[in-house]
């Protein structure tokens, strides 16, 4: 087939399906599919709500005649074609958790002046609707590919991942080459690697309290500590400093609440990381034992990880980034769950074992670590040109593949390149700021860079397939 006739018909498929495909992903939006660990049942290891996305996906393909697979409940398959080489389509199906400030309803989706609102709408579901209609336009194009499609869906992207990684400790396989479509266009080329660490920080005596944060990967916004000291003192450690709170609670007891300014972890430039901010002000408050709090203060108030002696850029992928995401006191101990992320080039290893020196100098435990290796492919490579070729035919633009701090399945499946479906597309006048984006309240999806997206990748899997004969 030449180029001219696959977009004739692209463009017939989208006039006949839009309506379709709005309502298919708004459907999906109405489960509230927040993966939950937590309530592990045999068969739904992430709880039941998840478990129910999962079931209604790939319901959804078998009603269209595909053949699925539930993989115990950690992901699923559907394939188009019965080939035993594949092409992998990755998207995840658990959204993060609501959060505050809705204006519309998270989990009852609207159209609105060409937006889909809704928890999911764009962060993933898009991307699992957009899947399932690349096998029907394949199917009533009735294309022969050389490859079967496979699309894959996960159930825990947003909570590290453990979906692919265990489908792939257990023995799944995967296509040797897929497209994850959970970032933006065009083809990401690498990723920062991933080390996330839990530790145990002696607090002092007269911590009671220390809390912030909710989850590892966001920038604590605000932070609540709770000391035994005199409220004079307090006062005067904070001479000056602005956004704290100070709450008498008795004759000798304080809380201090701090306020900074949250965000992603990988984005720290303009960021206020409140618990450290709270850390470095009180970590030696005259008269009172608080050495947790310059432990805290010391190592992770640089969000660039300087403090931790692990400061370092490379070209491809810029600096590391460091957060200290989530505080909690646990016996006598200050818990930390830290977030890093690093370069291509690090020699992560070696900077672990000297980080592990630095903690046990200071009594510090370590009590659970996971590193995640960056992910890297030639910008260069065939695959990776034939994708941003695809790119180009259908928006024209010339952007070059890029790198980014977040990390995709790309990071635990070997062979998955990302690439899409964002686009860069205004947000929604109707939403004021802070409102619309992927984790944020009012989540918004954009349908005609969505619909530019299903062309892309049409056209994509013709190209890596065989099917489309032209040299674009
Ligand atoms: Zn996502």
């Amino acid at each position: 087939m030449n180029h001219e006739e696959i977009s004739r018909r692209i463009d017939r498929f989208i006039e006949e399906h839009r309506e379709e495909m709005i309502r298919e992903l708004m459907d999906w939006v109405r489960i509230p599919s927040v993966s939950r660990a937590d309530l592990y049942q045999n068969g739904a290891p992430y709880g039941p709500d998840v478990r129910k996305m999962l079931d209604h996906a790939l319901k959804r393909c078998r009603d269209y005649g595909f053949r699925t697979a539930d993989h115990e409940g950690y992901c699923g398959s559907a394939w188009y074609g019965d080939s035993a080489d594949e092409i992998g389509f990755y998207a995840h199906l658990d959204v993060v958790p609501e959060g505050p400030n809705w204006i519309y309803e998270p989990y009852e989706p609207v159209v609105k002046d060409g937006y889909v609102i809704g928890r999911g709408a764009d962060d993933n579901k898009a991307a699992g609707v957009l899947g399932l209609y690349i096998m029907r336009f394949l199917q009533e194009n009735n294309i022969q590919l050389k490859h079967a499609f496979r699309l894959m869906l996960g159930c825990a992207e947003e909570t590290g991942m453990d979906d692919f990684r265990t489908f792939l400790l257990r023995g799944g396989r995967v296509p040797e080459f897929g497209i994850v479509a959970d970032a933006g266009f065009p083809v990401c080329y690498a990723q920062k690697g991933g080390w996330n660490a839990d530790l145990l920080v002696p607090k002092g005596r007269d911590i009671i309290d220390f809390r912030a944060g909710s989850v590892r990967n966001a920038v604590p916004g605000s932070a609540e500590l709770v000391i035994r000291a005199e409220e004079e003192s307090v006062r005067a450690a904070l001479s000056g400093a602005e956004d704290f709170e100070v709450f008498p609670q008795d004759k000798d007891t304080v809380r201090i609440v701090a306020k900074g300014r949250g965000g992603h972890a990988a984005f720290p430039s303009g960021t206020d990381n409140a618990a450290t901010k709270l850390a470095a002000v009180f970590k030696a408050l005259p008269g009172c034992d608080l050495r947790g709090l310059d432990f805290i203060a010391r190592v992770f108030r640089d969000p660039y990880g300087a403090g931790m002696g692990f400061s370092c850029e490379d070209e491809v992928s810029g600096k590391l980034t460091s957060n200290a995401g989530v505080f909690s006191v646990s016996g006598d101990f200050i818990r930390v769950l830290v977030d890093v992320r690093y370069p291509v080039s690090a020699e992560i290893d070696e900077m672990t074992d000297a980080f592990k020196n630095q903690l046990a100098s200071c009594g510090v435990t370590m009590e659970a670590l996971q590193i995640e290796r960056p992910f890297y492919i030639d910008p260069e490579d065939g695959k990776v040109r034939a994708l941003q070729a695809c790119y180009r035919a259908v928006t024209g633009r010339m952007d070059e593949p890029y790198a980014m701090g977040g990390g995709t399945y790309s990071r635990v499946i070997p062979g998955a390149i990302s690439f899409g479906p964002g686009s860069a597309h205004q947000m929604p006048e109707f939403l004021p700021e802070g409102h619309g984006s992927a984790h944020g309240p009012d989540e918004v999806l954009h349908i005609e860079s969505w619909l530019q997206a299903f062309r892309i990748y049409v056209l994509s899997i013709l190209r890596l397939s065989g099917a489309d004969d032209s040299t674009l």
